[in-house]
């Protein structure tokens, strides 16, 4: 096979088409303190400001080798634009929710989406952000942007304690909440797209089986994830933190062409059950394994990972900001030295 740029191979996998070797990335969080003390771009600011959003994002692709520019390094843009309330973090810590509108259920109807969303504050920050990648990285490089999705945002908006009390109770309030997450989700994720973003990565954990049950999932999420899907002009992926294992064979139909998985989902289980139908990203873990581990043992579970079956080799879910740049680096050296090894 004739050599594949970083980004044909990235979408090729996405696709499922045969590729020369996995792509190694990060779908999830790749700000470091070490790259951002390289870079002069740091948290917090980083958050919010598109020349620093744009120059930590491109260190993880130039300085730890990463094969694709992802940002931004929070989950906080969409819920704040919503209405939420969040503390902005310091240079190991991503920002953290002070606050919700939806404390009683009558407050759900009180919420709805800005008229001119794009011209959000934050959201029009990371939209600056992909112009001023797309004009500093070869189109050769696949750009990954990343979003909170419809659980997540409704899990933001009504709180952790109302979201699993209504989940049983009063499911339609958080369909209600899901509803404004979807369209923003697709008005957003357009916007980018048309920017020249490759993949938009949804992030939602508060839809996986260790947050919401699987029945739940199936009947409140998956027909927002079809419709979530159907109308997003590029490719895209989910990532779930936890174990997901439970709903596999329903994300796999949800049209999402990747699934980003933690390490508590067993990777050869996991493509036994997927097959080539959705593209496995993941999953050594970020806490376990890339932040303090040696680089060869970072390295032996890297390759056990490929062997086992992953479309995209990537930690399983944000980079620790204390993680070392070698670790990364070794993490990316191990791809290479599994078809070494391997040939
Ligand atoms: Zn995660």
């Amino acid at each position: 096979m004739a050599e594949l740029t970083l980004k044909e191979r990235f979408i090729r996998s996405l696709e499922r088409k045969d590729v020369d070797k996995v792509p190694v990335c990060a779908v999830t969080q790749t700000g470091t303190v070490e790259l951002m003390e390289l870079t002069g771009a740091k948290w917090p600011e980083a958050h919010y400001d598109p020349e620093k959003m744009a120059s930590l994002a491109i260190a993880g692709h130039e300085v730890m080798g990463l094969e694709a520019v992802r940002y931004p390094f929070c989950n906080s843009i969409i819920a704040e634009t919503l209405g939420c309330v969040f503390d902005e973090g310091s240079l190991d810590t991503q920002p953290y929710q002070l606050d919700h509108p939806c404390k009683k259920k009558e407050d759900v109807a009180t919420i709805s989406i800005p008229d001119d969303l794009l011209e959000s504050k934050r959201i029009k920050a990371m939209l600056e952000a992909t112009d001023i990648i797309k004009g500093r990285v070869s189109d050769d490089v696949p750009v990954i942007a990343g979003m909170v999705g419809p659980a997540a945002i409704a899990f933001y908006l009504c709180g952790a304690q109302n979201y699993l009390k209504w989940c049983i109770t009063d499911p339609e309030l958080l369909e209600e909440l899901m509803i404004i997450g979807k369209k923003v989700c697709i008005e957003y994720s357009n916007a980018l797209f048309d920017r020249g973003v490759d993949a938009v990565v949804i992030i939602d954990s508060e839809a996986g089986p260790d947050i919401l049950p699987p029945s739940l999932f199936e009947s409140l999420v998956l027909p927002h994830y079809r419709e979530l899907t159907g109308e997003m002009k590029g490719h895209s992926i989910v990532h779930i933190c936890g174990d997901a294992t439970a709903i596999l064979e329903m994300v796999v139909g949800s049209g999402f062409e990747g699934l980003s998985i933690e390490e508590k989902v067993d990777v050869a289980y996991a493509a036994r059950v997927v097959g080539d139908r959705i593209c496995l990203i993941g999953n050594v873990s970020p806490a376990a394994t890339l932040l303090g581990k040696s680089t060869e043992h970072i390295k032996k579970e890297a390759k056990q990972c490929i062997g086992d079956g992953v479309g995209i080799l990537s930690p399983g879910c944000g980079i620790a900001p204390r993680t070392p740049i070698d670790n990364i680096k070794a993490f990316v050296a191990a791809r290479n030295e599994f078809y070494e090894d391997s040939s």
